[in-house]
């Protein structure tokens, strides 16, 4: 038997992916977020060898088989006439970052306009041009603008305000295309109005996410410290999942998420400022600029 990850956008067709695998498998109910929820302990438990894990590709070394599935979405062929549209307008290089449903188109993007385009292999994601709500790495080119071929803000809102560049998001089945400038204001506004309430907070939950590829054990013990220091009532939590049922039951001020960067992105669902280790040396004024949190220490 095999253990079978689908993420929530996937798990309505049930029927298809059990008839596709056509073995004996069973499918996670917890929720699975990015290739850094990997379940190998509920594996571990049931005495399976190998985890089918769907939509995310690796993002650090299991120690079981996992097998990735990314579908790669079809995209509009005149997505090529923009993006050749925005080459033109440009001096020099444009770069291209996408996400894991898109990874071939950006390869057959980088192949048509060869040195025109930029694509870079990021540190964690590891595809070409691969970005992820905890990794821009791929987005630090030397272009002066960004094109991001995918749907939802996040990504290319994350790649904007950590690079500065300007980035166009490229929706590459309908070819909506969105200038993120304003909406990474209004994310800023937003995790401004965070920081801001931390500041005022007197008691705080310090969250260490429990699954490996979200165990950042040096902010945790980094954002603790500095609270201490600050004469703060510091609270140590630790858990997989970090939702407002959960969380709010606390009854704290604050949290801090040493987790997965992209949970403060879900802040109008908790009644209290969530903010990142970064947002939270900034609240303390051990920081001057905003910067995206990302994961940078390996510590699995
Ligand atoms: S830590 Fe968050 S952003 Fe990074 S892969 Fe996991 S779910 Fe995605």
């Amino acid at each position: 038997m095999k253990l079978v990850e689908l993420p929530m956008g996937l798990r309505r067709y049930v029927k298809d992916i059990s008839r596709e695998l056509g073995e004996e498998i069973i499918f996670l109910g917890d929720p699975v977020y990015g290739s850094c929820h990997l379940y190998e302990e509920i594996a571990d438990f049931l005495g399976l060898e190998e985890i089918i894990h769907y939509s995310h590709t690796p993002f650090y070394t299991p120690n079981k088989r996992v097998v990735f599935k990314v579908n790669q979405l079809s995209y509009s062929e005149d997505v090529f006439s923009i993006i050749e549209e925005e080459i033109r307008s440009e001096s020099g290089k444009v770069g291209v970052i996408t996400n894991a449903q898109f990874l071939k188109l950006a390869y057959e993007v980088k192949k048509r306009f060869k040195d025109r385009v930029e694509l870079k292999r990021g540190r964690l994601a590891r595809g070409l041009g691969q970005v992820l709500g905890c990794d821009f790495s791929a987005a630090r080119v030397e272009s002066r603008k960004l094109i991001f071929l995918g749907d939802g803000l996040f990504h290319p809102i994350g790649a904007r305000i950590s690079t500065g560049k300007e980035v166009l998001s490229l929706n590459p089945v309908t070819c909506e295309q969105i200038n993120v400038e304003k909406e990474a204001e209004r994310f800023l506004k937003m995790r401004f109005h965070s920081i801001f309430r931390a500041k005022r907070s007197n008691s705080f939950g310090v969250i260490l996410g429990a699954m490996r590829g979200q165990f950042r054990m040096r902010d945790f013990q980094m954002s603790v410290r500095l609270l201490q220091e600050e004469g703060k009532e510091v609270f140590r939590i630790v858990s997989k999942v970090i939702s407002p049922e959960i969380i709010e039951e606390f009854g704290l001020d604050c949290y801090v998420i040493c987790a997965c960067p992209r949970i403060v992105d879900e802040q109008p669902r908790f009644k209290k400022p969530l903010i990142t280790p970064r947002e939270l040396e900034i609240a303390f004024g051990r920081r001057d600029e905003y910067v995206m949190d990302e994961i940078s220490e390996v510590e699995w």
